[in-house]
């Protein structure tokens, strides 16, 4: 049996999202913005924070994938690419659900770079910045948290989870262990 905890409620991610939102817009104004949502985990997040912005935003898809059950398995499958004119010369937005060792934003930072786009940050709504690998940092965080399994809002559990409203921790049960 698994039991979950919730972290962060839906009036907390809202308040965080629209927060992040603004301090985006207040960053480009009314010139355009390439966002890309990773796919699936940011799916939800994404959504929400392209609703909450004010501007002129296009939205991209990537999809890669690392994780195997609870594990990082440190390699990272691009499975869902992006055609080079949509991103280069245009300011480009990553949108992460999470960020943990950090191999899969560097890897995503890498393979936009290489696109040529006039400028790139990053946004993540999570961060566990004290299971770091990679010298990396996401522009703008939601909230950093510890070395907890999260579900919810996107993240998953072996694909099932995702479609909790809120962010959870997952605990399994002695049973389970
Ligand atoms: P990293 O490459 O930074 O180690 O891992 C980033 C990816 O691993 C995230 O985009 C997410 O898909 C997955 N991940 C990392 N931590 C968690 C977690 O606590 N819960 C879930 N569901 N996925 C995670």
């Amino acid at each position: 049996m698994e039991n979950i905890e919730v972290l962060f409620n839906e009036k907390v991610i809202n308040k965080k999202v629209k927060e992040l939102a603004s301090e985006l817009y207040d960053i480009y104004g009314d010139n355009e913005v390439v966002f890309i949502c990773t796919l699936k985990g940011a799916v939800f997040f994404a959504c929400d924070l392209l609703k909450n912005y004010k501007g002129d935003a296009r939205m991209e898809f990537l999809r890669v994938s690392s994780y195997k059950g609870m594990e990082s398995t440190g390699k990272i499958e691009l499975n869902l690419s992006i055609s080079e004119e949509n991103i280069k010369n245009k300011n480009v937005v990553i949108i992460e659900d999470i960020v943990d060792t950090g191999n899969t934003l560097s890897f995503l930072c890498d393979y936009i770079n290489k696109m040529n786009p006039k400028s790139l940050i990053t946004c993540t709504l999570l961060d566990k910045k004290i299971k770091r690998v990679v010298d990396i940092d996401p522009t703008y965080t939601g909230f950093v948290i510890d070395d907890l399994f999260v579900i919810g809002y996107g993240l998953d559990y072996d694909e099932k989870y995702r479609n909790l409203p809120y962010i959870g921790v997952l605990r399994k049960t002695k049973k389970d262990l």
